[in-house]
């Protein structure tokens, strides 16, 4: 049985409970705000890691706007360079042999870069189509339509688009907010295709091959957790593209912060030398895509069983796939909980909002407000507090 919520959000969700014979009182609650994927879950990992991972920058180091002039991305660090493609390697998931590398101020700003790069110069008077399939990261239409940009246009879900001309589909895989592994569904000779990799990582799927693609974007932010250095970059097959990526970021922000490509070649060195068991930092670091399929699997399992025979929510179920990483068949376990809400209840964000949980809703995704969207790479606390409140949920119901 369900209960159909009020879209009143003044109404009080417990009372509604409450007023269908469910446990009277619930005590109040902090808000629990999961609306972002802010990776702080390997933050443990890295403090445990103290000096080892610990970069020093003298005052009169890094202060060219330069770095690789001979370079199609001349503002790349070379060691950054070395150390991306020893990490793909490492971990088999894409390609780098014969790609140019160009780094940006997180994916995003490469996101840009690579519709810049796909649509200049403009061959047509109409801008030039941009879909991604439904539910699709909701950052996409935003960055798309931000500045009514005449080169390019959001045209939401590649499954249901049918006008004809160029178009770029975006494939996120595995895909934020769903966890899904993509590919292309529009099939037409005018599209070109911008591969999303944010989370093909192994702690959080499977890695089935390596993926070698034309355009491919990576993140560090979602690969070991350090968000907050704005380190993103793209493989990219063709050079022509990869020198309009480099222009695009050169007229945006002339180049990158390269303290924090600095950090992030130390950070993927560490991580490399642990996978391979070399070097000075091996034995504290271990295997770190170990250390956090653990963290997410164990994650996952506490989520599945707060949900279980739940009335209200439930989630996907994934297959499970070989990783070449691993030499396992592993679970599918993405960043972000995709909560389905049951018959009764039209819109999911409303009716976690009811128990101080704010995810994001379907809508944002192009998807159905049944849907919602929470984090779970938020910290220890956040996510325990996620599981308290989703058995708060099903206590309820069940009047314990
Ligand atoms: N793509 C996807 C699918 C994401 O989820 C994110 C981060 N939320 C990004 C790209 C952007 O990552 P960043 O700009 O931090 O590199």
């Amino acid at each position: 049985m369900g209960c159909t919520m009020s879209s009143d959000p003044s109404v009080d969700k417990r009372s509604l409970f409450s007023a269908n014979g469910a446990r009277a009182s619930v005590s109040p609650n902090s808000v629990l705000a999961l609306t972002t994927g802010d990776p702080r879950v390997f933050e443990p990992f890295w403090r445990k890691m103290g000096d080892a991972c610990k970069v020093v920058i003298g005052g009169g180091d890094l202060m060219s706007y330069f770095s690789d002039v001979g370079n199609v991305c001349w503002f790349l660090e070379p060691e950054l360079g070395d150390a991306i493609r020893r990490l793909h390697r490492v971990v088999g998931n894409a390609v780098t042999e014969d790609r140019h590398i160009v780094v940006g101020t997180g994916s995003t700003q490469l996101f840009q870069a690579a519709l810049y790069a796909l649509t200049t110069p403009a061959a047509a008077v109409e801008p030039v189509s941009v879909v991604s399939s439904a539910p699709y990261y909701s950052s996409y239409p935003e960055v798309v339509d931000c500045l009514r940009s005449s080169l390019y246009k959001w045209e939401g879900d590649a499954c249901t688009f049918n006008k004809d001309g160029p178009y770029i589909e975006v494939v996120n895989s595995p895909n934020n907010p769903d966890g899904t592994l993509r590919e292309t569904v529009v099939k037409r000779g005018q599209g070109k295709v911008i591969y999303d990799f944010a989370y093909y990582w192994p702690q959080y799927t499977a890695i089935t091959s390596a993926a070698d693609h034309d355009i491919m974007l990576f993140t560090f932010s979602k690969c070991t957790g350090h968000a907050g250095s704005r380190i993103g970059w793209a493989l990219v097959k063709d050079k022509d593209i990869a020198k309009k990526m480099t222009q695009y970021i050169t007229i945006t922000s002339i180049g990158v912060s390269k303290e924090s490509q600095f950090r992030a070649a130390k950070i993927m060195k560490v991580i490399c030398d642990g996978c391979q068991n070399v070097g000075s930092t091996a034995a504290k670091s271990g295997n770190f895509f170990e250390y956090a399929r653990v963290i997410m699997s164990k994650r996952w399992q506490k989520l599945r069983e707060a949900l279980q025979h739940s009335e209200y929510l439930s989630l996907f179920k994934y297959p499970r796939e070989r990783c070449l990483f691993t030499g396992e068949l592993n679970e599918r376990l993405p960043a972000f909980a995709w909560l389905e809400c049951k018959e009764g209840i039209k819109d999911c964000e409303e009716f976690l909002r009811g128990f101080d949980v704010v995810g994001r809703g379907g809508k944002a995704f192009g998807a159905d407000p049944k849907f919602v969207r929470v984090s779970l790479l938020c910290g220890d606390e956040d996510f325990n507090g996620i599981i308290e409140r989703l058995l708060e949920i099903k206590g309820i119901r069940n009047g314990n």
